[in-house]
């Protein structure tokens, strides 16, 4: 697969050729997959009463210090073939999943995408989401372009100090929304059927203990550019699973902090967001990754 020879697919651009070395990701020239499961903590409308079709696929071109997947990270999982990739969708619309839900696939856009087209000749019609870390570049979206319902999108900084001390990248900021621009161009305002997301666009705000300021400005920003065209997801279930070189990341994000930042997002008019409440800051809310129905 040419993409494949000179891989450009995230803000990295390590223009390698991953059938013979390895880029910043670490990840191979097959698609590899840690675990398949039915996920019932997506926001409601993606999980609903079933549970969302997750496939994790190992590695990430981001690799975040706070990160609680360290293990599918570093690369846990199995290679597996393009079709047993379609054979797996398939499977998971049998267990009834509402969509599929492809969890970290950046690196492996092309393969997918070939594997996504094979499954929906077979028969697969539940919605593709596609749920990254934003760390695309525009030519791996445009590549998704009709294959993919919904974005379920991370914005994990608005400032670049942020993102290069914690995830290595100082250009985070516009990459991920450019990429965000373009999952909006293909898939548009929200459409529920049911109580199910059909088509549109989810982003992700993870806030981070000490971090209530850029969390506030990724929301004004995305609400400044998108209104209620889009929906916001506010999370609190931040988790240090292991300790981290930096100490303000060290703890769970206080109930104070989630609450300023949710009442900044009412205060500004923002409506068409989730947040989350109840216990989320549990180590038992991370999957158990155990190559299950791989
Ligand atoms: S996906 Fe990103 S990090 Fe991985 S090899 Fe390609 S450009 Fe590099």
């Amino acid at each position: 697969m040419n993409i494949l020879k000179k891989c450009n697919l995230c803000g990295r651009n390590c223009q390698i050729n991953r059938y013979k070395e390895k880029g910043y990701c670490r990840a191979g020239s097959k698609i590899k997959i840690s675990l398949v499961s039915l996920h019932k903590w997506e926001e409601p409308f993606i999980s609903g009463t079933n549970g969302s079709g997750t496939i994790f696929f190992s590695y990430c071109s981001l690799k975040c210090v706070f990160c609680q997947n360290k293990k599918i990270v570093e690369g846990y999982g199995k290679e597996i073939t393009i079709k047993r990739f379609s054979q797996i969708c398939l499977e998971q619309q049998r267990r009834g999943a509402h969509n599929i839900n492809l969890v970290t696939p950046t690196h492996y856009a092309p393969l997918i995408k070939k594997g996504l087209i094979s499954a929906k000749k077979e028969g697969l019609s539940i919605p593709i989401i596609y749920n990254t870390s934003s760390y695309d570049n525009i030519s791996c979206i445009k590549l998704m372009e009709g294959v993919v319902d919904i974005y379920l999108a991370d914005l994990k900084y608005y400032d670049n100090r942020l993102s290069k001390k914690y995830s290595k990248c100082d250009n985070y900021f516009l990459d991920a929304t450019s990429a965000i621009d373009e999952m909006y161009k293909q898939v548009g305002k929200p459409i529920i059927k049911n109580k199910l997301l059909k088509k549109g666009v989810v982003v992700r705000i993870l806030v981070l203990p000490n971090h209530v300021n850029d969390a506030k400005k990724i929301i004004y920003y995305l609400y400044t550019k998108y209104k209620d065209n889009i929906y916001l997801s506010i999370m609190n279930q931040y988790t240090p699973v292991n300790k981290c070189r930096y100490s303000e990341l060290n703890r769970k994000l206080y109930e104070e902090e989630y609450i300023e930042v949710v009442n900044y997002a009412c205060s500004i008019g923002v409506k068409n967001a989730f947040i989350q409440e109840g216990e989320t800051q549990k180590e038992s809310f991370i999957p158990n990754f155990n190559l299950t129905n791989v």
